[in-house]
């Protein structure tokens, strides 16, 4: 099969083509990362005038890398949700007026099954399977016992773990997306402030980062008030050592709990160097074997929405001509 992605949820305009579900004939994403962060984040109206900009020259950029001809193309799977209303507009709307002009099908696909079905690309899944999301809008546990099946046994309760790089991103003044930045710092820091852990009840594998959000505030605030300097990069690194610390354990403890055959990561956040490493150490001592995708698959890009998106065709599922974006979309 050739299967085209269309992803237009948040700041990233993106198209591309893969074949029989893993073979990545082409992958391009247009950022519009500069055009945001003068205002420190993303401006859904800026994002949706960007994707009206640059949706035809991505599409077009997709199909000469491929080599493919649109009489190949078998669907055209694009993001339905959730995500910006006025930004998954755009490419909603693309993708049904090329599926009804070229009378082919259209296959709506939830963002976070994109982001999942990534590793997919690498290697292929084996269920039960678990994988830990974490991204701008969404940190959660998903169970997986077979293709096309979310299961959300974990979520945050407040803020996403990318949320909250962001946010702290902020306070130390770094720029817009706040992530990587931090992870940056974070290399170069030593963990000297023992900020909290959010385990939450016994056994919850869900999660909560405002708390660590207030205690990073906090200690800004009152080494301010005090005259005294913190250093950036050691901020960086106690903030991102909690945050690590949670994600790997209460990801380890629901592997074991439901004694699944593979750990996946997804999302902007599985980009982070601290998190990756700990993921590792950790499942290395245990026999599950854990998936850690290349960094470009993490964050948002289209090859993972025609992943996703193929084996929902494959399955049978078809999107008629009144499918609209959906910003609150649930995954299931
Ligand atoms: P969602 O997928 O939940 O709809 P989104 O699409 O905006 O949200 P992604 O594109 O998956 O989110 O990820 C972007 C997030 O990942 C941002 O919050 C960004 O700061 C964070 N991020 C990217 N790289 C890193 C990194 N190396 N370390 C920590 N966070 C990172
Ligand atoms: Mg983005
Ligand atoms: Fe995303």
């Amino acid at each position: 099969t050739y299967i085209m992605g269309i992803e237009t949820s948040c700041d990233e305009t993106a198209v591309a083509i893969l074949r029989n579900g893993t073979e990545v004939l082409s992958n391009v994403v247009a950022s519009q990362i500069e055009s945001h962060k003068r205002f420190g984040g993303v401006v859904p109206e800026i994002a949706s005038r960007h994707h009206v900009e640059q949706m035809t020259i991505v599409l077009e950029e997709a199909f000469d890398r491929a080599d493919v001809t649109w009489d190949q193309l078998d669907a055209i799977t694009v993001t339905e949700g959730p995500g910006l209303v006025g930004a998954l507009l755009v490419g909603v709307n693309t993708a049904k007026a090329l599926a009804f002009a070229k009378q082919i099908p259209l296959v709506g696909v939830h963002h976070i099954a994109g982001h999942i079905y990534a590793n997919r690309l690498e290697k292929e899944f084996e269920f039960p399977l678990l994988a830990l999301v974490v991204s701008g809008g969404h940190t959660e546990l998903v169970l997986m016992r077979e293709h096309g099946n979310f299961e959300v046994i974990g979520e945050t309760l407040d803020d996403a773990a990318g949320e909250a790089y962001d946010k702290v991103a902020r306070m130390l003044k770094l720029p817009y997306p706040g992530g990587p930045e931090i992870d940056k710092l974070a290399c170069a820091g030593e963990e000297s402030i023992p900020f909290p852990r959010a385990w939450l009840d016994e056994g919850s594998l869900n999660f909560s980062f405002s708390g660590l959000k207030s205690a990073v505030i906090n200690t800004i605030h009152n080494a301010e008030q005090r005259g005294e300097s913190l250093n950036p990069e050691d901020i960086a690194a106690s903030f991102q050592a909690s945050v690590v610390e949670v994600l790997t354990e209460k990801t380890y403890q629901a592997a074991t709990k439901h004694d699944v055959k593979q750990v996946i990561i997804a999302g902007g956040v599985a980009a982070n160097k601290g998190l990756r490493q700990a993921l590792t150490s950790r499942f290395t001592k245990s026999d599950i074997p854990l998936l850690i995708p290349p960094i470009q698959l993490c964050t948002d890009n289209a090859a993972m929405i025609a992943a996703a998106g193929t084996i929902a065709f494959e399955q049978g599922k078809r999107s008629g001509w009144d499918m609209n974006a959906n910003p609150s979309l649930v995954l299931k």
